[in-house]
């Protein structure tokens, strides 16, 4: 810029520059001034440090296209790739595969150990997913415990397949946070561009879908994205109608499953398991339709629908002379967030009649770690009603037996996972055996599920564990189908 002051000639130049070849980096911004005099010209060079703004705004675009956390990608970013990918695929015969990636149980961590335990692990696992992909994957934290990938220039969808072969066996390894060892596993849907979708929108939402899937599996896997899932959705969808009505119409039914005492053999309770008579589909298990009402908050009066009707059949298994088996209930956590439990519970033992001592609410690890403070309260409250405690599908959480203690619960109920395969499986078999033992130090009494044979019966009563519930006695049956097998055991002289 040239301009003419006081007789003179002024050329104004002004440029940011970038120093730093020794250590850290600075910025300068250089003003250079040249005055022109009729002896001959002079310059002035005045330079301003700007690091600290260069910084900020290096900053600002740094948060705006990544995750403050991992320092991985955003969606933003992302959503920039996969168009670029979109781009190159539409060039010649290329696909390409967005992957959601969710950990399994990360809540449980979270929630038992504390949020910055929680990052760190997050922030290990975003290192393990880069070292599992190649400069040209885009990786990105998509908030939460979920990460996607997008894998350009695949030949064919199977080709992802080795990759999510070696990326699942990286992140089973253990991860090393604040000196505790930590495990966790992934759940990943998989949708193919141009297969499953022509925009990101529409992959990502296919991906996810195939993600639930994974996670319904039963986790630790993964599931590329088909039309089954679509119709799947809207099956999810239907079904949510479909349960507000059949809740009006009376379309639901408990069934009871026997538990026995192993030493005695005596039936000493049931748990109450509900069942869906649908007018078209036929009898419908839990498995279909609790995490559906879970969703749609359904799951609070259902939730209280079985507690009176439960309590009011477990009145009938009391003959004159016997205190009748014990029925177990199984409690959804959104029953003790949403729901008024308490009252609930009063309720259905008023209006029943049943005596407290019988009736047994299973609660889940994910119940007793959510809020502490509150569920603690409210279980404490429970408890002094009368009403017994016991912990289902125990050895899927994180929980430690201790922190149970302090809600004063029973028994445990110790997932059938652990108990299938009991006879045969040395591992299965050390755990079973340990979490009997220790249980029995601290007082609670153990009730095994899933037992199928003699063999695993057997080594259930060499480890001393109190109770079994499974096919092997029986499969949950009707209610009328219960009293007669209660009276049977009445009659044998092996109920209590
Ligand atoms: P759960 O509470 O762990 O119940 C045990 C499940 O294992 C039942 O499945 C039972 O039929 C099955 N089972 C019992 N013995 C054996 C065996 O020897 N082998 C095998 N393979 N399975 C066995 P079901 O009835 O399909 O219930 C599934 C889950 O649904 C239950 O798991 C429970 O979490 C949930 N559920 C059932 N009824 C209710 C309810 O009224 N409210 C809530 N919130 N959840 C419920
Ligand atoms: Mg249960
Ligand atoms: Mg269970």
């Amino acid at each position: 810029m040239i301009s003419r002051v006081d007789g003179c000639e002024m050329i104004t130049h002004t440029l940011v520059t970038e120093f730093g070849p020794v250590g850290a980096t600075i910025w300068l911004e250089l003003t250079y001034r040249v005055a022109m005099v009729e002896e001959g010209c002079f310059g002035v060079l005045v330079g301003r440090d700007i690091t600290e703004r260069k910084q900020a705004e290096e900053k600002a675009n740094f948060l705006t296209h990544h995750d403050a956390l991992t320092r991985l990608p955003n969606h933003l970013l992302l959503q920039d790739r996969l168009n670029q990918a979109i781009a190159f695929a539409d060039r010649g015969t290329m696909k390409f595969a967005l992957m959601v990636i969710d950990l399994d149980r990360f809540k449980t961590i979270n929630d038992s150990l504390g949020h910055s335990v929680g990052d760190r692990l997050l922030v290990a696992v975003a290192k393990r997913l880069l070292e599992c992909t190649r400069d040209t994957d885009t990786v990105c934290r998509q908030g939460g415990d979920e990460f996607l990938i997008l894998l350009p220039n695949l030949a064919d969808s199977d080709a992802s397949i080795t990759f999510l072969g070696g990326l699942m066996g990286n992140l089973l390894k253990p991860f090393h946070v604040d000196e505790k060892e930590l495990s966790t596993s992934v759940s990943v849907g998989i949708a193919i561009y141009p297969d499953d979708g022509a925009d990101f929108e529409s992959l990502q939402k296919k991906a996810d879908m195939a993600m639930y899937r994974a996670k319904d599996a039963g986790r630790n896997t993964y599931r590329f994205f088909n039309e089954e899932m679509n119709d799947d959705a809207v099956e999810r969808l239907a079904m949510n109608v479909g349960l507000r009505r059949g809740l009006e119409l009376g379309q639901f039914e408990l069934y009871y499953q026997p538990q026995l005492e192993i030493a005695s053999g005596a039936l000493i309770g049931a748990e109450a398991l509900i069942r869906w008579n649908h007018p078209e589909l036929g009898l419908v298990l839990p498995g279909r339709f609790i995490s559906v009402a879970e969703e749609s908050g359904l799951i609070v009066p259902m939730g209280d629908w079985v507690l009176r009707e439960a309590c009011r059949e477990a009145v009938r298994w009391q003959q004159p002379g016997t205190l009748g088996p014990v029925v177990a209930v199984n409690l959804s956590a959104l029953q003790f967030k949403r729901g008024d439990i308490e009252q609930s519970v009063t309720q259905a033992l008023e209006q029943s009649g049943l005596d407290p001592g019988r009736l047994e609410l299973e609660l889940t690890e994910s119940i007793l770690i959510g809020d502490t403070e509150n569920v603690l309260a409210t279980v404490k409250r429970l408890k002094l009603m009368g009403v017994k405690l016991s912990i289902d599908d125990f050895g899927t959480g994180y929980s430690s037996l201790s922190y149970l203690k302090r809600f004063e619960v029973d028994k445990l109920k110790i997932d059938q996972s652990f108990i299938r395969d009991l006879a045969t499986d040395s591992e299965d078999a050390a755990i079973v055996r340990a979490v009997i033992q220790m249980a029995r130090s601290l007082g609670l009494r153990t009730i095994a599920e899933g037992v199928e044979s003699k063999q695993v019966l057997d080594h259930l009563r060499i480890y001393h564990c109190d109770e079994a519930q499974g096919y092997f006695y029986s499969r949950p049956m009707p209610a009328e189908a219960f009293m007669t097998y209660l009276d049977s055991h009445l009659a044998a002289g092996t109920s209590k």
